[in-house]
């Protein structure tokens, strides 16, 4: 069994892609080619943003997002210390202090209510919140949040929003995991002032290397991304108006992407039905707990990720899945407050437990949209059995 099986898809739609591809090395617009705008048109229209624009990956369309808001030095960003490093690794690329929030343990993403505490905190100087050593001496400037939709979930963007206009501040949504999901009647990606994704090829829509993209309704930060995505271009290609990056999305992973979209709803619904069966199949004797979704609420799916008891439990439930040919994987075995890279923000154990309990806890289930009944038939039999 596969954890996740891109062959499949593969198949299916293997004619459209070599046509598309052909269709690239015909024309020979290797960057920007008609497949990179095409895509955008498609995107924003599914996520229903005015503006899409492709980048070079997941991480830079979050960086793009930074840089558009003009964040730097001084300026601190609130978000999950339950991500992939890329999500906070790219706040203090450009020189800002994340400032970590800890995680809902029901929905694995950034707990809205303790977000509140954390900006006051940072605001006032009190001690109430766990922040970073240099808040200290240094007066950091709050000046936004990235929400993480975490397996596919969104975040939840109501409760962010009000603290977010409360205190001024932007919201980028890190939807890496979750396009296609959906809060409230409206598409991830387009639940903050920028949207961001990312194309690799494991995520629910993936091309066949590095790809992103980035989402906004506003015409002035979509400009403005667009133009730190081809080097901080102004009017004309040697006209350089900011410091910028070379951040595009290549015409080739475009064009693999546009024949992937062309199925990408029906694998949605796919991916939904196989999440409802693990829910379904899964005894609550099993002693495991399965992924909430609120009211309102539709996750992507791009993990299917549940609790042990404790991290005992834990292994000897992969091990057993093991020995009966069931691959697992750990998202995400170490919280980024205690990551080495994170050292110089201080933080110390314990100061995120919801957090570090989920790490300790959490492990994912094969999960793709050709995944077979009679396949999760043979994971939830292994799990009920018990260890
Ligand atoms: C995958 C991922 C990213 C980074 O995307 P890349 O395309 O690999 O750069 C960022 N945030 C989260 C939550 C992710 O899962």
């Amino acid at each position: 069994m596969q954890f996740i099986d891109l062959m499949e898809q593969q198949k299916r739609i293997r004619e459209k892609i070599d046509a598309n591809i052909t269709a690239v090395l015909d024309h020979g617009k290797y960057i920007l080619g008609p497949e990179v705008q095409e895509l955008e048109e498609k995107l924003a229209e599914f996520a229903g943003v005015k503006h899409a624009m492709g980048c070079s990956s997941g991480t830079d369309a979050l960086l793009l997002a930074l840089m558009a808001h003009g964040v730097g030095p001084g300026d601190a960003v609130f978000t999950t210390p339950f991500t992939f490093i890329a999500t906070a690794e790219v706040i203090s690329l450009i020189g800002a202090v994340p400032v970590f929030v800890d995680a809902d343990p029901a929905t694995f993403n950034l707990d809205a209510k303790q977000l509140k505490n954390a900006v006051n905190a940072l605001k006032t100087g009190s001690g109430d919140y766990p922040l970073p050593a240099v808040c200290g001496d240094t007066r950091l400037t709050p000046k936004g949040i990235i929400p993480v939709d975490m397996f596919g979930l969104p975040a939840d963007y109501t409760a962010v929003e009000s603290v977010a206009q409360e205190n001024g501040l932007f919201v980028i949504e890190d939807g890496a995991q979750s396009f296609g999901g959906e809060y409230q009647g409206k598409k991830a990606c387009s639940l903050a002032d920028v949207g961001c994704t990312s194309f690799y090829p494991a995520k629910p829509l993936g091309c066949y290397g590095d790809g992103g993209m980035c989402f906004t309704d506003s015409d002035s930060l979509a400009g403005a991304i667009r133009s730190l995505t081809v080097h901080g271009q102004g009017g004309d290609k040697y006209d350089n108006v900011r410091i910028g990056i070379n951040g595009r999305l290549d015409s080739i992973q475009a064009a693999v992407l546009l024949a992937k979209f062309e199925i990408f709803s029906e694998e949605i619904n796919l991916r939904r039905q196989a999440a409802d069966r693990y829910s379904e199949g899964i005894d609550d004797s099993a002693g495991v707990v399965t992924p909430f979704v609120p009211e309102g609420s539709a996750s992507a799916w791009a993990q299917y990720s549940i609790l042990a008891k404790d991290e005992k439990h834990r292994a000897d439930i992969q091990a057993k899945l093991k020995g009966n040919g069931i691959p697992t994987v750990i998202y995400y075995p170490g919280a980024l407050h205690l990551q080495p890279a994170f050292e110089s923000l201080g933080y110390s154990e314990g100061a995120f437990p919801k957090c570090e309990e989920l790490t300790a806890r959490i492990f994912s289930l094969p999960m793709h949209p050709y995944i077979t009944p009679d396949e999760q038939e043979e994971v939830v039999t292994v799990i009920n059995a018990g260890v």
